[in-house]
C-alpha cells in the first residue's frame, strides 16, 4: 500500500507541475497576469489527480500479484507434469522403466553410445508362484529386479519389459565387457537368499539372451535377436547365458 500512496503522490506532483507548466505558457501567450490562474492549475491536478491514479495503479498491484500467483500455478503444473510423466514411464512393482520406456530410451541411447542389448527371464517363475504364493512371487521379482540394478553402472539402463522379463541397454559393443556382465548377473541372481515369512528358502535363477552391438538395423530386430538367444538359453537347461556376437565381427 505504501508503494502506491507513494506513486499517486510522485504522479500528483508531476501532474501539478505540468499544469502549471501549461498554464504559465498559455498566461504568457496571452499576456494574462492573474495570480488566480496559478491557484487554479495546482487545484484542479490536486484533486483529480491521486483518486485516478489511486485506482489505476491499485489495479496494476492486482494484476501484478494475479500474475505472480499464475506464474506459480504455472510452474507447479509443470513439475506435476513432469511427476506424472515419470510415474507412467515408471513399472510401479519394481520402479524400473516400464517396457514402452525402456525401448524409446535404449533407442535415443544407441544413436550416441555404442551398447548391446540383454534380456533376462527368471527361470521356473510359474512354479515359484505355485508353490509360494503370488505374493512372494512379487517379492521374488523384486529382489531380483534390484539384484540385476545392483550388477550395473549408471550409464547402462534397466526395464522391466514384460511380468517376469527384464531387459539391459549396457553402454558397450565389447563382447568380453557384455559376456562378463550378464554372467555376473546370472551368478549374482543365484546368491540371492530370498525368503519367504516362513522363512523358506526361495531358490532364485535367470536365464540371458543378449545381442553385441545394437547401433545399426531397428530395435525390434535386436530385440527378436536376443529373445531367440534366450530361448536358446531356455533350452541348455537355463540358468546361463546366450549372446550374439556382434554381426560385424561374424561378417
Ligand atoms: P521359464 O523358465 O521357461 O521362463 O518358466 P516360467 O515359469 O518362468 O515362464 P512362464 O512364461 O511359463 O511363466 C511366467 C510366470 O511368471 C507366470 C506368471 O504368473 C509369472 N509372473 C509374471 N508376472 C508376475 C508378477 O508380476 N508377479 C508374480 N508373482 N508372478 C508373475
Ligand atoms: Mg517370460
Ligand atoms: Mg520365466
Amino acid at each position: 500500500m505504501f508503494r502506491i500512496l507513494y506513486k499517486c503522490a510522485l504522479v500528483t506532483i508531476i501532474s501539478i507541475a505540468c499544469s502549471l507548466l501549461i498554464t504559465g505558457s498559455i498566461m504568457r501567450a496571452f499576456e494574462m497576469h492573474n495570480s488566480m490562474g496559478y491557484v487554479i492549475a495546482t487545484i484542479c491536478p490536486l484533486t483529480i489527480t491521486p483518486p485516478i491514479s489511486l485506482m489505476v495503479f491499485r489495479q496494476s498491484e492486482r494484476l501484478r500479484v494475479t500474475l505472480l500467483k499464475l506464474n506459480r500455478v504455472m510452474q507447479q503444473l509443470e513439475d506435476t507434469n513432469a511427476q506424472l510423466l515419470e510415474k507412467a514411464s515408471r513399472d510401479s512393482m519394481t520402479g524400473l522403466l516400464n517396457r514402452e520406456a525402456f525401448f524409446t530410451h535404449v533407442d535415443m541411447m544407441r544413436e550416441t553410445t555404442p551398447g548391446s542389448l540383454l534380456i533376462i527371464d527368471a527361470d521356473h517363475f510359474k512354479k515359484i508362484n505355485d508353490v509360494h504364493g503370488h505374493y512372494n512371487g512379487d517379492g521374488a521379482l523384486t529382489a531380483i529386479a534390484h539384484c540385476i540394478s545392483r550388477c550395473i553402472s549408471d550409464i547402462d539402463s534397466i526395464g522391466r519389459i514384460g511380468g517376469e522379463e527384464f531387459a539391459i541397454f549396457l553402454a558397450s559393443d565389447q563382447e568380453n565387457e557384455v559376456r562378463a556382465i550378464a554372467e555376473a548377473i546370472r551368478e549374482e541372481v543365484t546368491c540371492i537368499e530370498f525368503r519367504t515369512p516362513e522363512n523358506e528358502l526361495v531358490p532364485l535363477s535367470v536365464s540371458i539372451g543378449g545381442i553385441i552391438d545394437i547401433s545399426e538395423s531397428t530395435i525390434a530386430d535386436h530385440f527378436q535377436t536376443a529373445d531367440r538367444r534366450l530361448y536358446e538359453a531356455k533350452r541348455n537347461g537355463r540358468n546361463c547365458v546366450v549372446i550374439q556376437p556382434a554381426l560385424r565381427n561374424a561378417a
